[in-house]
């Protein structure tokens, strides 16, 4: 039986404006084993037994907190693949992607986000949870970015789009399916934020005009390259009304999961 490693990163120091996003992972979990749902994705698949759960990264003996995560992303995909990370804010697909990379020579992420998260740095702060993917792109950590749902553009950031040859579908142009046209295995990384607020009020960073959770499901439905790892990204539990944003977040997890499942064979 196929089956997916789930692990926590409770890490938000590099967070530029609200901390929270640390608290998320306990929180997901909760929703994702509430007996208020069904463990079958949309899909067909039961995840009833699916899920290795590694548990959360410890960086308590940690001299770096980015090489805590590398290993731990590392031994989990070890255990079981795909994975599926539970943020911690954006800054930690940085040190996921470079355990994803050793293990997959072929690569496309796709990005789900409000912003692009592509500044060289932010307020000085290379690590910042605004600049994981000018990391990522600089240490060529993928083959393709391609970033869905953008509204929160400035002319550096499309700057850098052209220094790294970013592939971006903005949020005016994701009306329909989108035409990825991906021929690797898939990385997918969802930033809470880039649905809109009224779906998922529990982000640091509450950018409306943004997109339905249907929209992101049915495209995740449509991938049919095998989806080897994801991340779901910046919930913040101290911003989220009635825990919504939480349930949201772990619909997505079940339904990545339940495509990881069927991508697979
Ligand atoms: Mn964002
Ligand atoms: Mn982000």
């Amino acid at each position: 039986m196929a089956e997916i490693s789930l692990l926590g990163v409770p890490h938000d120091d590099n967070s530029s404006f609200l901390k929270g996003p640390a608290e998320a992972p306990p929180a997901i979990r909760r929703e994702l084993h509430s007996d208020a749902y069904s463990i079958w994705s949309e899909t067909g698949v039961d995840l009833g037994d699916r899920f290795i759960d590694c548990g959360d990264v410890d960086f308590a003996s940690a001299a770096d907190p980015w090489d805590a995560i590398t290993e731990a992303a590392g031994r989990a995909m070890d255990q079981g693949q795909p994975l599926i990370v539970l943020g911690g804010d954006h800054a930690i697909t940085h040190p996921v992607m470079r355990a994803v990379r050793r293990r997959h020579a072929r690569l496309t992420i796709l990005h789900f986000d409000a912003h692009p998260d592509i500044y060289d740095a932010y307020q000085g702060n290379p690590r910042s949870h605004a600049s994981p993917f000018a990391r990522i792109m600089e240490e060529r950590l993928t083959d393709r970015l391609i970033q869905v749902g953008l509204r929160a553009l400035n002319e550096h950031h499309r700057a850098q789009f052209k220094r790294f040859g970013v592939e971006t579908i903005e949020m005016g142009r994701c009306n329909g399916p989108l035409d990825l046209k991906l021929t690797t295995p898939v990385y997918i990384s969802l930033d809470l934020d880039g649905l809109d607020p009224a779906h998922a009020p529990g982000v640091s960073h509450r950018e409306p005009g943004g997109l339905m959770p249907r929209q992101v499901i049915d495209w995740i439905h449509g991938i049919e390259q095998p989806i080897i790892g994801a991340d779901i990204v910046e919930y913040n539990p101290r911003c989220d009304v009635a825990g919504m944003t939480a349930t949201v977040a772990a619909k997505l997890v079940k339904e990545i999961a339940g495509m990881m499942v069927r991508t697979r064979a």
